[in-house]
């Protein structure tokens, strides 16, 4: 199945500014997942057309919690209006590509309610954006947050939330090279809490801890 964006008209709920914004609502089906759990299909990177930033305030979040005004007609590529609406998405990505949408939705996100584990994936979501985009500073920086964000859902969670958790945490350590972080990390995980298609990978990633490799990875299957 080939994914493509939908481009739509959107109202922010804390300016009520109305905009266009181009959008995905799914992240396809039979790709690949990477061992951050990055998973890729559907013939196009997706993650960032989940994010939506409002031009009017910068309020970031999943493009749900927008107002959703209705998908822009088909235009031919010569329509003016086609043109102009090109020009400004082209200007949006510019100025928001994944990783910035991710950094910004964390701060809007903390700015309303302290739910860490949602904001613990958007800076992993966040860091998938930034390696697609080639920035290894902002995936660090992406990676190092979802780090913090993570240990700290861990103190207050248990079973197959926590043994991912950990896993996430050693799997970003061993990214960033931290690797007595990562080894510590992935000493916690119990392994037969780990749903069953991510044991291959936990103990491959283990292993590439202990020999200090911090090379991204495919997760091995069963
Ligand atoms: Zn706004």
């Amino acid at each position: 199945m080939i994914l493509v964006p939908i481009f739509c008209r959107m109202r922010c709920p804390e300016c009520n500014t109305n905009f266009p914004a181009e959008i995905i609502k799914s992240t396809g089906s039979g790709g690949v997942l990477e061992s951050d759990l990055c998973y890729r299909a559907g013939g196009i990177f997706v993650y960032p057309f989940f994010v939506v930033v409002c031009p009017g305030c910068r309020f970031a979040a999943y493009h749900e919690e927008f107002v959703f005004l209705g998908e822009f007609p088909r235009y031919s590529h010569y329509h003016p209006i086609q043109r102009v609406l090109g020009e400004f998405l082209r200007g949006q990505r510019r100025l928001y590509p994944g990783s910035e949408k991710y950094r910004l939705a964390a701060i809007s996100m903390r700015r309303k309610k302290t739910d860490v584990l949602q904001q613990a994936h958007l800076h992993l979501r966040g860091s998938w954006c930034a390696r697609q985009e080639g920035d290894a500073a902002a995936e660090r920086y992406h990676q190092e947050q979802a780090v913090r964000n993570f240990r700290q859902v861990l103190q207050e969670s248990c079973g197959v939330e926590a043994a991912v958790a950990s896993y996430l945490v050693g799997e970003l350590c061993r990214r960033l090279g931290r690797f007595g972080e990562a080894e510590a990390a992935f000493a916690c995980v119990e392994e037969g809490t780990l749903p069953a298609w991510l044991r291959p990978g936990f103990t491959a990633m283990r292993e590439r801890a202990r020999r200090g490799d911090s090379a991204p990875q495919m997760l091995p299957g069963d």
